[in-house]
């Protein structure tokens, strides 16, 4: 990774850009069609970039390091709803990096990759007692989202010391960015206490002094769409909270914040931008205090973490023209990126085009649809992009979209789960592959659609 200036924005801002990332990309897609993971029968195919996921963890590491003293406690908590995968949660792990988890699975997950418990984070605004008490068990920590759920926690640490760091989840109400659905601190945002609210500061500086073990506090104002000085404000009302409670205490009760995820993501290039270095650096500009040394930092990042290292392969099937406009059907559509589909406009994505031996495609651009196999109208991985002239047995990849994309399957038309690899380079100019999940089977399908009972409707319910 270098580093560069952007002179396009005139900022002046650091941006990070990785030469290499399209190079190994490249060379992935035409490898694994030389190697048969990819063609006429395997026409869809998810890939995962193992060099840049394992860059970007450094970079996390390193971005905190530089605006933290030596022995700051920093857990930095990957949002596992981002990319659940075990394989990835496991290199996640060998790279320093936890889980931040949001739900039985989830944490079954983070579980079955090895992470500890320690290194683990439970958030979710619907837990209930079952799961509070696995986690409690564990020792995972747990940050309550609301009165009710801190009564049912008291429940369960009766007069005792919870072996779990616990806290609570903030909502510093500091605004939304440009995505409505994923704007996490609105007024009305359902997470979290409503800081702004009638009586809301009072009663959760309250709930820390009639509960010594309440040690953390968690915000999480960030997302796509949400500016870096937007979510490093909602940081500084949280620290700010943290100092009052510690100061009304007497003592320093809130030993750790947790500053949440929310790092947008740049899918416009191969930049990657904002970088964690400049989000550290201007949260450490706008609350210094939270940078000293006296508290201990959990972070809860997703999609800047894993976007840029996936990419999603798919053969044309047919190539047509319908309107005068040119239309690629391939085989990746709603079931792998069902945000672009259903709000393109806020999830637009870059496709590139590869002949069928895989080599990028060359010749002159063409303004083209690129849709999936759904059966519906705006099944469109794209529309109106311009590339060379997608072509029977091309193929099309969708980028960055190793977060919220491939991992999250849809199971419209029954479409199948694809097989997920991640790649390195081999050493000698070849692409190493290795299977993270297998493609689901048609049998798998019918088993998970009730094909074990079949009869269920007709001989289960005769009276
Ligand atoms: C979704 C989520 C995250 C991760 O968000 P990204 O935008 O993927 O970084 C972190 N913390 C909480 C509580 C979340 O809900």
């Amino acid at each position: 990774m270098r580093a560069e200036k952007d002179g396009s924005e005139g900022t002046g801002e650091t941006v990070g850009y990785d030469d290499e990332r399209p190079v190994r990309r490249d060379q992935a897609v035409r490898e694994a069609v030389e190697q048969g993971l990819l063609g006429p029968d395997d026409p869809i195919v998810a890939l995962l970039d193992v060099t840049g996921i394992r860059e970007s963890a450094a970079e996390l590491r390193s971005a905190f390091e530089a605006v933290t003293p030596p022995g700051t406690r920093v857990l930095h908590a990957f949002a596992v709803k981002a990319t659940p995968l075990v394989p990835v949660l496991r290199l996640l792990r060998e790279e320093g990096i936890g889980a931040e988890v949001a739900s039985p699975g989830e944490l079954a997950l983070a579980r079955a990759a090895g992470v500890e418990p320690e290194r683990t984070v439970l958030d979710s605004p619907a837990k209930t007692p079952a799961e509070l008490r696995e986690a409690l068990a564990l020792g995972i920590a747990v940050n309550a989202d609301n009165p009710q759920e801190l009564a049912r926690i008291d429940a369960l640490v009766g007069s005792g010391v919870p072996r779990s760091p616990l806290g609570l989840r903030v909502n510093p109400q500091v605004g939304a960015g440009s995505i409505e659905a994923l704007s996490t601190a609105t007024a009305t945002s359902k997470f979290g206490v409503a800081l702004r609210d009638e009586g809301a500061r009072e009663w959760v500086v309250r709930a820390y002094l009639e509960r010594p073990w309440l040690t953390r506090l968690h915000a999480h104002t960030g997302s796509q769409g949400v500016a870096l000085e937007l979510m490093a404000r909602g940081v500084a009302q949280t620290y700010a909270l943290a100092e009052e409670i510690n100061r009304r205490a007497g003592r320093r009760q809130v030993d750790t914040v947790d500053i949440g995820g929310g790092l947008p993501v740049n899918f416009a290039s191969d930049a990657t931008r904002p970088t964690y270095a400049e989000y550290a650096r201007v949260l450490r500009e706008t609350v210094p205090g939270l940078f000293d040394g006296r508290y201990g930092l959990v972070t809860e990042f997703g999609r800047s973490l894993l976007a840029k290292h996936g990419t999603v392969v798919a053969r044309v099937e047919y190539a047509k023209s319908a309107g005068g406009r040119a239309v690629a059907v391939t085989h990746a559509g709603v079931q792998v990126a069902t945000r672009t589909v259903y709000a393109p406009g806020a999830w637009p994505l870059r496709i590139a085009a590869y002949d069928a031996k895989g080599r990028p495609k060359e010749g002159p651009a063409v303004v083209q649809d690129v849709a999936g196999p759904a059966c519906f109208a705006g099944d469109l991985l794209a529309r109106e992009q311009s590339l060379p002239l997608l072509e029977q047995g091309d193929y099309a990849a969708a980028l960055d979209a190793g977060a919220y994309y491939f991992a999250h399957h849809y199971a419209y038309n029954s479409l199948p789960r694809p097989a997920v690899y991640g790649f390195v380079p081999d050493g000698r100019g070849g692409v190493a592959f290795a299977l993270v999940r297998r493609a689901q089977t048609t049998q798998e399908i019918v088993r998970e659609s009730g094909g074990d009972h079949p009869d269920a409707l007709v001989q289960g319910l005769r009276p």
